[in-house]
């Protein structure tokens, strides 16, 4: 399977590559980056620290898009929407791990997987998948007399908060209790906030360091609490599942697919 990687010279783009390169049955088609990166025209391969592999960062992603099978969309939201849309008009699946997503966004992608097979989960490692499972089965055990609160820390380059993986985690406490996480979350707090509201699922940002990614979602209830805590311990482990979402995606209808359908969880 070829595969394209836009924005190639970020973090998790190096990781990506270079992921891409030790995997068998997968071959890199190249890469974007940013219009006006100082990237463009450096080796693809070369930046992410591996050898030489002749390929030049280029800056058209519908000139990527052309030569891959599938395309791997680590950027930025507003990118991210574009390339759902080359996916769709040329054929070729999309995987897409960025995060911060907006009601629009995710709109371009639903649009898009009527005509292409599009992979979309704000965290691509298994561990992750397995805890939203357990988040989503527990909450639904547990009634509300029992407080959730999802706290999480990242590395201190993160730009949005809460964390796409803690609201997703808070997505499937509220699916396991039956509400609408956006009737019930609380994002933030500051100042005279009254008594918890019951019922309400709490987020708590925490950024700092070079964390990969740290996760618990807390039950609390009275005289007990329960705690299912992820911690990721480097970015492979995101970029390891990008690559098998990619050569999962081979043969599939067009459709929006989670990381937990690459994992046959659902
Ligand atoms: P980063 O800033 O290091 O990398 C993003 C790259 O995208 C940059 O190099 C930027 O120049 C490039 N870019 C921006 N617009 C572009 C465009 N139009 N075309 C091509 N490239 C473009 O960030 P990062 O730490 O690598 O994270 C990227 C995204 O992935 C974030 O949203 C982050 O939260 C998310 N992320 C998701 C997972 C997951 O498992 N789903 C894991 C880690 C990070």
């Amino acid at each position: 399977m070829k595969i394209g990687i836009v924005g190639c010279a970020g973090r998790m783009g190096h990781m990506l590559v270079r992921e891409i390169l030790a995997t068998d049955g997968c071959a890199l088609a190249g890469g974007t980056e940013a219009l006006g990166s100082d990237m463009i025209g450096r080796d693809v391969a070369e930046i992410a620290g591996a050898e030489a592999a002749g390929l030049a960062v280029g800056e058209d992603a519908a000139a990527l898009f052309q030569v891959s099978d599938t395309v791997i969309d680590f950027t930025i939201p507003v990118a991210t929407a574009r390339h759902a849309v080359l996916a769709a008009d040329m054929g070729r699946s999309l995987i897409v791990g960025t995060t911060g997503l907006d009601a629009d966004h995710l709109d371009a992608l639903a649009s898009a997987s009527d005509k292409a097979v599009i992979v979309q989960a704000a965290n691509m490692s298994v561990g992750v998948n397995v805890l939203l499972g357990l988040t989503e089965q527990v909450a639904g055990v547990l009634g509300d007399d029992y407080d959730i609160e999802i706290v999480e820390m990242h590395h201190r380059h993160k730009v949005d908060a809460p964390s796409g993986t803690a609201l997703a985690l808070g997505a499937a406490a509220a699916e396991g209790r039956g509400v609408d996480l956006d009737k019930v979350a609380q994002r933030v707090r500051d100042g005279h906030t009254g008594p918890r509201t019951t019922g309400n699922i709490g987020f708590a940002t925490l950024r700092g360091g070079d964390i990969a990614g740290d996760h618990t979602v807390i039950f609390a209830g009275d005289g007990e609490r329960i705690e299912l805590t992820h911690k990721a311990g480097d970015r492979s482990v995101f970029a390891r599942g990008a690559v098998r979402a990619a050569l999962w995606t081979q043969g599939k209808a067009p459709g929006l697919y989670s990381m937990r359908d690459v994992l046959g969880l659902n």
